[in-house]
């Protein structure tokens, strides 16, 4: 059940609905909109009786939800939900998270920094825990990977995006980032999703690699139902008969996210090839079909990369991109944030 308030309606009239809501036992989410807030409703088994609502003053009017999931869906939120940090956004112009795959060292991030603050990019990316098919393989440098990745924040003004492999995790990239990754490993881990909707910092969600578009959203779900609104979706590619590249990018489910939910949704072109010759086309395809944004892997010297080296840009080809998806980005009537380059160096 969704409440949607009058135009008029006050602050007072929103806040009495969400008593009313609570001394039912049941959990309220105020959206505020461009013209009117709706409220959905939660932690109800069966269908809602809308009566103890429908007289309240400011009540427009009480809408049953269809869908599954419910705060994610543009039932709830008409408008396209835009997450900020500072000034930096994600659901506006086109956002461009560049950066490491994993934080190998203070110099190859602090390279890679610098050519991603010197494209006017406001965003940087960087695993400090990773998520390793082997367990012999680096898995990140924890904490101090956070260190860095804050260090990179001070010198160029960068926001950081890192993931949170597990709870513990999430409590130390909660302190150190701006934006909270959950990978495609653990979309469907609840507790750490649950965790994740505790955080009062935005959560960038990827798509688990063989799940369908009701099963992702119904992960962001569940960030939303613990109240934690800002959740960020990324595609970045699924497991097919195709071995071609290292996954399939289902860059149609961007506009079907579009469609069916306010959040934004990026693209990451990396991973979902693995394969630095073919991120930037698809780089390129994914602004195209209306992607938020993309998260690109980068490195200065791939060929002794830790983790990804495959599939990292060197730093002309990530320049190269940039340029490119601004043009597209243009012509598919967005604007990239990158305009400004050099902007946010500081
Ligand atoms: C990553 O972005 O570093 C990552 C591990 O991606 P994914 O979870 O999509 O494999
Ligand atoms: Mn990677």
């Amino acid at each position: 059940m969704l409440i949607v308030m009058q135009a008029g309606a006050t602050n007072a009239d929103v806040r009495r609905v969400v008593e009313t809501i609570e001394s039912l036992g049941l959990k309220a989410h105020p959206m505020p909109g461009a013209n009117r807030t709706a409220i959905g409703i939660t932690g109800n088994q069966g269908a809602v009786d809308p009566s103890p609502f429908a007289d309240l003053p400011g009540v427009g009017e009480c809408v049953r939800v269809t869908r599954p999931y419910k705060l994610v869906s543009r039932e709830l939120k008409h408008d396209k939900t835009v997450i900020k940090v500072g000034d930096a956004e994600i659901g506006g112009d086109v956002a461009i998270i560049g950066g490491v795959c994993a934080v190998e060292s203070r110099e190859q991030t602090m390279l890679t920094a610098q050519v991603v603050a010197e494209m006017g990019c406001r965003w940087f990316r960087g695993g400090a825990f990773k998520p390793r098919t082997s367990p012999y393989a680096f898995q990140g440098l924890a904490e101090e990977g956070l260190k860095i990745l804050s260090d990179v924040r001070d010198q160029f003004g960068l926001r950081i995006v890192t993931e949170a492999v597990d709870e513990p995790a999430l409590d130390l990239v909660e302190r150190y980032a701006d934006v909270i990754q959950i990978g495609t490993r653990n979309m469907q881990n609840f507790s750490l999703l649950k965790r994740a909707g505790q955080a009062r910092k935005p959560v960038l969600l990827k798509r688990g690699m063989s799940s369908t578009l009701e099963e992702f959203l119904l992960a962001a779900e569940y960030i939303m139902s613990e109240g934690n609104y800002q959740v960020i979706l990324c595609e970045r590619g699924v497991r097919t008969f195709s071995n071609h590249s290292r996954f399939t990018p289902d860059l149609s489910v961007i506009p079907a996210v579009q469609h069916l939910s306010h959040l934004p949704i990026i693209f990451d072109p990396s991973h979902s090839t693995g394969k630095r010759e073919t991120v930037i086309p698809l780089a390129r395809a994914g602004v195209a079909v209306g992607a938020d944004g993309l998260l690109v892997d980068v490195h200065p010297y791939p060929e002794r990369a830790l983790c990804d080296g495959p599939q990292a840009l060197l730093f002309d080809m990530f320049r190269d991109m940039v340029a490119q998806v601004r043009a597209i980005a243009e012509i598919v009537k967005r604007h990239s944030e990158a305009h400004s380059a050099g902007a946010a160096v500081k």
